[in-house]
Formats: C-alpha cells, structure tokens, sequence
C-alpha cells in the first residue's frame, strides 16, 4: 500500500512541477517540458499569465467570497461578456464541469416541468461521451467503468451510438427532456460530430420541442478556434455547459440558456455557496477578454492548422505508430497505431506531456498562446517521439 494520506483514485505519473511559464512546466528535478494537456484544457492562457496573475492578485487583496446572498458585479460583468458572445441570455456560475452538467439537466428538467410536463425528464446522450462524476453525470455519461459499484444509476438517462441520426429520431419521444452532447467529444478521443448531424439534431429538437444541451465543457473558450465549438457548425443549443478553459486554471463552471430555457430556475430553484466567487470572477473576466481580443482566435485557428497538418506528415512518415490526427485548433487528437501508453512514454521522453483519451488516442492541447516557434518544438519532439516507438517496435 503506498503511504500517501491521499485517496488512491489517480493513476498519477511520478512528475511533480514547481513552477510553469507559459507553455513550460518545470519539474522538481529541474527539467523543462512543454504542457501540452493544459491540465486537460483549462490552462488555455498558459502558466502564470501575466494579465491573469495581475487580475487575480489584484481581486485577491480587495475581496475573495461574499456568497450569493448579494449582489456581485463582477458575475453581470463576466455574464455579460458570456451572453454577448454566444447563443444564451442567462449564465449560472459554478466551480466545476460536473456541476455545470447537472445545473444543465435541472434547467431542462424544470423546463418541461413548468410546461405541466413532468414525465418529460429523459436526457439522450451519446456513446464514449463524458460529462462527470457526480451521480447524474456519470448516468449521462454511460460508461459503465464508471459506474460499477456507486449503486443504482441515476434514472432517466439512455445513450445512442456517436452520430446516428436514425437512433436518435427513434429514441426521441415524449419522454424526452433534453439532447445532451460534447460538439466534440473530449475524453472520448477528440471525436467531433458533423456539423450536417448536429444541425439535423437542431431541427429534430426543434420539431418536437426537445431542448438541445451542450456539452463545451472541454471543447468551449477558444480550444477549437472558435468561442464555442458549436459555432463550427452555425448551430445554437438551448443550454451549455462549460468549464476547464473557462478559469484560466482557477475553478469556474457555467451553465448557460435561452431566456426561455433559464425562466423555471427561479429564486430557490438551484444555489451554490461557492460558485461566482470573486477570485473565479476575477480569472474568467480576464480569460474572455483575451480570448475574445481582436485576432486572438483566429491566431488559434491558424496555429491549429499549421500543428495539425504538421502532425499528418508525422502519420504519414510513421505509419505504424499513428493512425490518423483529427480535432480542430488547438483540440487534437493523435489515433494511434502503437499502444498509447507507449507513445505518451516516448512523448514524455522527449519533454512533451500530452494526455491521453479513449479510442486510442494522444490528446494534443496545448495552451493557446502557444508560439509558431513552440509548435515547431512539439513537431519536432513528437517526431522525435516516434522513431523511439519504432525502434522499440
Ligand atoms: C472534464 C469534463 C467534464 C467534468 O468536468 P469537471 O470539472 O472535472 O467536473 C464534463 N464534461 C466534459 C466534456 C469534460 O471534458
């Protein structure tokens, strides 16, 4: 038994860091890799950020928690910014993904609820998906890995197979609350739907009145080159979730809706003691202007590109290490040939911490203020990478 004091839930890699600028992490045994997982998706703006250091120190000395028993500026500010960018009216705040999740089954729960349909509770999710840990999340998830031995499955949750548009027009019925799905499927292995099935999704939800959910949990802020991935596809969902990239690395989620989606959650409907702290505020606030400033995403797409087709000659030159590499911006996915366990390895020999996902595959998420100079790094150690897995081969 390991003599830690803490629960042994993680299967953690023996690296510890002390400290991390930008793209770098820097180990306690002085070597320098490149974060290229952004502790999955959420240090979108790198390590200690100046701007996000500043705004974060700055709120730290003025004011940290008040709870929701007031009113906070800063949530309308950073609400603001969310619903003036996207599809949504209103923006609940949290502190994770899975919360945001949950606070998005009870908005469309409650929806149908206020319309007198209270047998209208099912949500219709997606194979391979993710959406958490909490109860409700991990029965919308599906995965069964998951939920062995946490008791009964939460009720009213049924999964189709990943981008089945037939399945999914014979599983809708009047029972069902909710379509609930990652535009592009994070844990899953980087598999994007089709903007031809989202939008077929859209006009089914739309036909009999089924609220569409997103999941942008990991896929949302920036990571696709788009705020939203969904904007890829020119189709709105009714409720969001997100998260991760959200916080810059400070723990914040958000579920967001249509106004008419968000008008059953009165006061007394959900809460959260945490969720909207001054602190988080501070980080999100400073995340979306950033994201949001001019060229910032279109440097993301064109970054995104240039790694990517960057990383399609490596599949072409090492065919019996990597399948294919798909994903969009800064949200890729390696398919790999060779066990990915020893790709990581190799890739970690070579000063690169990818992180993997289902499906075989090496997920590639580095910060996105990534440099041209630093993605000719990353190609060039990942290069490096699988030669060591062909010559071990
Ligand atoms: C990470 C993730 C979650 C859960 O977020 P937590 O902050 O870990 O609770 C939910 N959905 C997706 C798509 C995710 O990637």
């Amino acid at each position: 038994m390991s003599s830690s004091s803490l629960f042994q839930t993680y299967n953690r890699s023996d690296l510890s860091f002390e400290r991390g600028e930008g793209v770098w992490l820097y180990a306690a045994d002085g070597r320098r890799y490149m974060d290229c997982a952004s502790g999955i998706a959420v240090s979108g703006l790198g390590h200690a950020y100046p701007p996000l250091v500043k705004a974060l120190q700055e709120q730290a000395a003025k004011l940290w928690h008040v709870s929701n028993l007031y009113n906070v500026p800063q949530q309308e500010k950073l609400g603001e910014l969310l619903t003036s960018n996207s599809f949504a009216d209103r923006v609940f705040f949290c502190n994770s993904g899975t919360e945001a999740i949950e606070g998005a089954i009870k908005t469309a729960r409650r929806y149908h609820h206020d319309k007198g349909q209270k047998d209208r509770y099912r949500i219709l999710t997606f194979e391979n998906a993710f959406h958490g840990r909490t109860l409700a999340a991990l029965a919308a998830g599906g995965q069964e890995k998951y939920l062995e031995g946490f008791g009964p499955k939460a009720e009213g949750f049924y999964q189709v197979p990943h981008g089945d548009i037939e399945a999914v027009k014979a599983a809708v019925d009047e029972t069902t609350a909710a379509i609930l799905l990652e535009p592009v499927q994070g844990e899953g292995g980087i598999r994007p739907f089709s903007p031809a099935f989202l939008r077929e999704l859209r006009a089914l939800c739309d036909a009999t009145g089924t609220l569409l959910v997103f999941d942008e949990i990991q896929c949302g802020v920036g990571r696709t080159g788009k705020l939203f991935a969904h904007e890829w596809a020119g189709v709105i969902p009714d409720i969001m979730a997100i998260a991760k990239g959200i916080g810059g690395g400070f723990p914040l989620g958000a579920f967001l809706a249509t106004a008419e989606a968000a008008a059953p959650m009165q006061p007394g409907t959900h809460g959260t003691t945490y969720g909207g702290n001054l602190l988080a505020m501070a980080c999100g606030i400073t995340v979306m202007e950033t994201v949001l400033a001019e060229g910032f995403l279109q440097g993301v797409r064109e970054k995104g590109l240039l790694l990517k087709q960057k990383l399609a000659s490596i599949v072409d030159t090492h065919p019996q290490v990597f399948e294919l590499v798909r994903g969009e911006g800064l949200m890729l996915g390696l398919k790999c040939k060779a066990s990915q366990g020893e790709v990581v390895a190799a890739m970690r020999e070579e000063g690169l911490l990818p992180v993997p996902a289902g499906d075989n595959v090496v997920r590639i998420m580095p910060p996105m203020i990534i440099s041209p100079e630093e993605i000719d790094q990353l190609v060039e150690a990942t290069e490096k990478a699988a030669s060591r897995v062909e010559a071990f081969a």
